[in-house]
């Protein structure tokens, strides 16, 4: 189906949202309510074409504060639950994202400028999120140790309580699942703050829990700044994990501030991807990986594939195919189901983005192709498919995540060479490899310092496997048996089994 009549983003924003928010009042939702926020009016734009078209008030501390009270009631009901029956709710969830998952696509669509064909997947993948999780909350049983003494021990998996999550504004409804499922299949309560750019998909998920069965105030998502609402949640003295998705400066401002109370944080945060490319691949699936890597999304993704390293011996050939094809895209009304490229998300990341494009062509990039709006392209926030060739390892373009849809080219010579490139970056979130030659892809892989890595392969993601990155990319792990471990702590129970132990001064055994 091809769109013609593009809906009024503000009537059909407010009748979706109405429809998976009862009342439809856009603020905090905190145990099972809808509040207005009291602060300072924020106001939404269509990232298509440029027109205001919600505003909602900044909840600031007094939203936060009453989200973090309400996870104290909660915390006790979901974890007095039977683990079984709190699968089940979680189960529920899953299905409610189902059931749902029209509307939810759309109104992610609109509000953040992302393709309804990328944006049906993620809500599918939420889904399954929920389901995953479900399963394991019976079993997160912990552990019996052999230890040398006549004790036994045993070792318990423990949730924290108040979890406070922060989450960016490329996949709202995405990311928001990937953090509750498995926080409260830990058995946490949890304060979701959603970027102010996309709070509406996170509110309605926070209903669909309410409705699958959740004690109300377990997930409480609370609307407005990061500076405001974000530091308040961060700071407030019933808050015991904090997880944080987003950019690299504002993650290590908020883990030092919970540090300082001494809380644990999680952090996921940008990435300068590189993808590799040998001259034995095979060059046309090569070259739509390398545009599926960094184009979808119009490269608003913590993994994309942004620095591209291609042998010499085809790295002209491999420039030209891809120029020649970035055009081609379908940049447009992310509403139009034919529609791979939407526009950026608002207005200041465009411009930060055409900043450094400018910025990689002073230091002497060549643009291959893109730079700039599209072609008959003048409202909205669109930018084009961008290809910078001969980008050198030392300029800001090679080195900083422009969060964009711009590939930055460097070629190589040898495998050394290409490992080199690729953690030439402080970051290490992901990565990729295109070869025929096994033992050259396995080498790579496990060369490469990032958290994922694909083989032949990009993008790829599933809730089953960790997520997370090195070096600054965060620390901590996401999704996965692993994201469990990170939403729980342990305790070691000792238990004397002996008739007439010895008891002890000091440390015994
Ligand atoms: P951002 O860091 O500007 O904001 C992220 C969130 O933090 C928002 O909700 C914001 O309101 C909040 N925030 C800002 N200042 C705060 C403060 N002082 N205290 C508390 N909260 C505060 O990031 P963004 O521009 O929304 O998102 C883009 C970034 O997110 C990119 O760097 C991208 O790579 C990263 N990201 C990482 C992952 C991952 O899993 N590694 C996934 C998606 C996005």
């Amino acid at each position: 189906m091809t769109l013609h009549h593009r809906p009024d983003t503000a009537s059909r924003v407010a009748t979706l949202f109405a429809s998976l928010v009862p009342g439809g009042l856009l603020g905090s939702r905190i145990a099972g309510e809808s509040l207005a926020g009291a602060g300072e009016v924020i106001t939404l734009v269509d990232p298509v074409t440029g027109a205001p078209f919600a505003t909602f008030r900044d909840g600031g501390e007094a939203a936060a504060a009453q989200a973090l009270e309400a996870t104290v009631p909660a915390f006790a009901a979901w974890t007095s639950m039977p683990a079984s029956a709190r699968g089940r709710v979680i189960w529920a969830i899953g299905q409610g994202v189902r059931a749902k998952a029209a509307a939810l696509a759309e109104l992610e669509t609109l509000a953040s400028g992302k393709p309804i064909r990328d944006t049906r997947v993620e809500v599918a993948k939420v889904a399954e999120m929920f389901e995953y999780y479900a399963g394991w909350a019976d079993k997160l049983h912990g552990d019996v140790i052999p230890v040398p003494t006549s004790h036994l021990n045993y070792v318990r998996r423990e949730p924290f309580g108040a979890v406070v999550q922060i989450t960016p504004w490329n996949a709202p409804l995405f990311t928001a699942g990937w953090q509750i499922a498995p926080a409260i299949a830990a058995g946490n309560a949890v304060v979701l703050k959603p970027s102010e750019l996309t709070p509406f998909t996170s509110l309605a998920l926070a209903v669909i829990c309410e409705e699958a069965g959740v004690p109300k105030g377990l997930v409480n998502v609370v609307a407005g700044y990061g500076a405001t609402t974000g530091a308040a949640a961060v700071a407030h003295p019933l808050t015991r994990l904090v997880v944080f998705v987003g950019s690299r400066e504002t993650g290590a401002r908020i883990a030092a501030t919970a540090a300082r109370r001494v809380v644990p944080s999680l952090l996921e945060l940008g990435g300068k991807s590189a993808n590799i490319v040998f001259p034995d691949a095979d060059l046309d699936r090569a070259v739509l990986g390398a545009q599926a890597a960094i184009f979808s999304g119009a490269g608003q993704s913590c993994v994309a594939g942004s620095r591209l390293l291609v042998h010499r011996q085809i790295h002209a050939e491999f420039v030209e195919r891809l120029a020649a094809a970035a055009p081609r895209i379908p940049v447009g009304d992310p509403l139009d189901e034919a529609t791979q490229i939407g526009p950026i998300v608002h207005g200041g990341q465009w411009a930060k983005i055409d900043g450094m494009v400018k910025a990689g062509v002073g230091q002497g990039a060549v643009v291959a192709t893109g730079g700039g709006r599209p072609e008959g392209r003048n409202d909205g926030f669109f930018y084009a498919p961008t290809v910078l060739d001969r980008v050198a390892p030392t300029m800001e373009i090679a080195r900083e995540e422009v969060f964009g849809p711009v590939v930055a080219v460097t070629p190589f010579d040898c495998e050394e060479a290409a490992v080199s490139l690729a953690n030439a970056t402080d970051y290490g979130l992901a990565g990729a490899v295109w070869t025929r030659d096994v033992g050259c892809a396995h080498r790579v892989a496990a060369k490469v310092r990032a958290g994922t890595f694909w083989i032949n392969s990009y993008k790829t993601i599933s809730v089953m496997t960790p997520f997370g990155g090195f070096g600054q990319s965060g620390y901590g792990r996401s999704s996965g048996l692993e994201a469990l471990h990170a939403y729980t702590t342990t305790k070691s129970v000792w238990v004397e089994t002996a008739e007439a132990p010895p008891v002890g001064f000091g440390y015994a055994g």
